[in-house]
């Protein structure tokens, strides 16, 4: 089948390998210059394979009603006359009582599982190098009482092979000796061994070529301003390049443009429930690499990780509801910086600090919308909020298992259209 993959961030170059792979025919279209300029392009890099969770849960709201105007708040909320927005807040407020915690987060660990497996398949076909790290990733809490209740409560999944081992005093620093001279005092943390980091961008370029290698054509600086229908059935996409509109056909197109997938949907009557949420980072090139951190590690009292990149170390965190602005808000990203003394006092880099803002494509039960919509041949493969990276090649999989007409490996309740 002739299939376009509109957006060539994380999910769009993850679906296009798993449909060339499955015999389409695929062209992807960005209107960026490369792959992964968008949301893709320098977020966390966490993959969270076993630790993924909803951002909704019992206690956020009052956290973000109580500080949601702070320039330092973790959850910024800028009100405005926006009723997607405020049918979101409504939404998302919904999803945080327990049973609802527990029911998404079932969901979401079901994708997140699948999707580590495959990545760690394809990274061994296609020898990919992201400056990746696989020895995981340590949640860090300041208050034994936090610590006990994190702790707890990963005990009580039913998967032993996913809980995590706890850790405090000599054998926090012993695994993760940079801990050594934080400033402030840890009474414990949680580690995972079986989380992955991945830098985003480099791994959407390695995804890229492995795509190249097997057939897919890429069109860049190409803007898609609209999909093609005729008596509710898709026939391609129009295109804008270069000051020039062409229409290029397909039989199926899959919508992974980030936060544009709502653009490109609605005019087919679908109001794909996802809101912009803007998130920093700040990326360091390392005086010397060898002060970093093991792991990738967050601060859970502060929301901010830090996560060793080969050389770099990146802080990222914060989530700003505030349209589509992509501005950098340099006071705001310097509160996401200002975590680091606390846990690496010592840290040194060369050259500028790199500074990125990104918006996620996040749905308000922080899953994605994946598979068919009621017009024939249009697909999503979006909404995949704080978890892209963690989702990708599931989410890629399941889709093109979908149009290629083969059952997907694992249960899609909750992950697919929801309006
Ligand atoms: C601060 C921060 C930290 C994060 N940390 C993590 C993490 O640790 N782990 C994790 O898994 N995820 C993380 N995420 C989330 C992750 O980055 C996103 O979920 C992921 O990048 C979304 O990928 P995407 O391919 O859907 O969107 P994008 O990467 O935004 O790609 C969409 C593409 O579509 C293109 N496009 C849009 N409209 C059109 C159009 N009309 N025509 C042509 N092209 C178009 C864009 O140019 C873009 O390239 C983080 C995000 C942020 C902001």
């Amino acid at each position: 089948m002739k299939l376009v993959v509109i957006g060539a961030g994380v999910v769009g170059v993850t679906t296009a390998y798993a449909l060339v792979r499955d015999g389409h025919e695929v062209t992807v279209v960005d209107r960026a210059a490369a792959p992964a300029l968008g949301c893709s392009y320098a977020n966390a890099g966490l993959v969270n394979g076993l630790t993924a969770a909803p951002w909704s849960a019992p206690g956020i709201p009052a956290t973000v009603l109580k500080r949601f105007w702070r320039h330092d708040a973790a959850y910024r909320v800028r009100l405005r006359p926006d009723p997607a927005m405020a049918a979101w807040i409504v939404r998302f407020f919904g999803n945080c009582t327990a049973s609802r915690t527990t029911e998404i987060k079932t969901q979401l660990r079901r994708l997140s599982g699948y999707s580590l497996g495959l990545l760690q398949e394809l990274r061994a076909a296609h020898d990919l190098a992201y400056d990746q790290r696989t020895d995981g990733f340590i949640y860090l809490y300041r208050t034994a009482k936090s610590f006990e209740t994190a702790h707890a409560a990963a005990l009580g999944v039913d998967d032993p092979t996913v809980r995590p081992k706890a850790l405090s005093g000599a054998a926090l620093v012993e695994i993760e000796p940079a801990l050594a001279a934080a400033r402030v005092s840890f009474a414990g943390g949680l580690h995972y061994d079986r989380d992955e980091t991945v830098d985003g961008r480099l791994f959407s370029q390695e995804m890229a070529r492995a795509d190249v290698e097997n057939g897919v054509a890429f069109r860049f600086n190409t803007t898609a301003t609209g999909v093609l229908v005729e008596r509710n059935r898709v026939r391609g996409i129009r295109v804008a390049a270069d000051g020039a509109t062409d229409d290029l056909a397909a039989e199926a197109v899959v919508l992974a443009a980030g936060i544009e997938s709502v653009d490109l949907a609605a005019p087919f009557g679908l109001r794909l429930p996802m809101v912009p949420v803007k998130g920093y980072s700040i990326t360091l090139h390392m005086t010397d690499p060898s002060a970093l951190p093991r792991h990738a590690m967050q601060d859970a009292h502060r929301k901010v990780t830090l996560t060793p990149l080969g050389n770099r170390l990146r802080i990222a965190g914060k989530a700003d509801l505030a349209g589509r602005d992509r501005t950098i808000d340099r006071r705001r990203a310097d509160t996401v910086l200002a975590a680091l003394p606390d846990l690496l006092p010592g840290a040194r880099w060369h050259g500028e600090p790199d500074y990125w803002s990104g918006l996620r494509p996040m749905t308000a039960d922080s899953l994605p919308l994946l598979g068919p919509t009621p017009v024939d041949g249009l697909w999503l493969n979006t909404g995949h909020g704080s978890f892209g990276f963690t989702l990708a090649c599931g989410s890629g999989r399941v889709v093109a298992d979908m149009i290629s007409g083969r059952a997907p490996a694992i249960d899609l309740t909750g992950l697919t259209l929801r309006t």
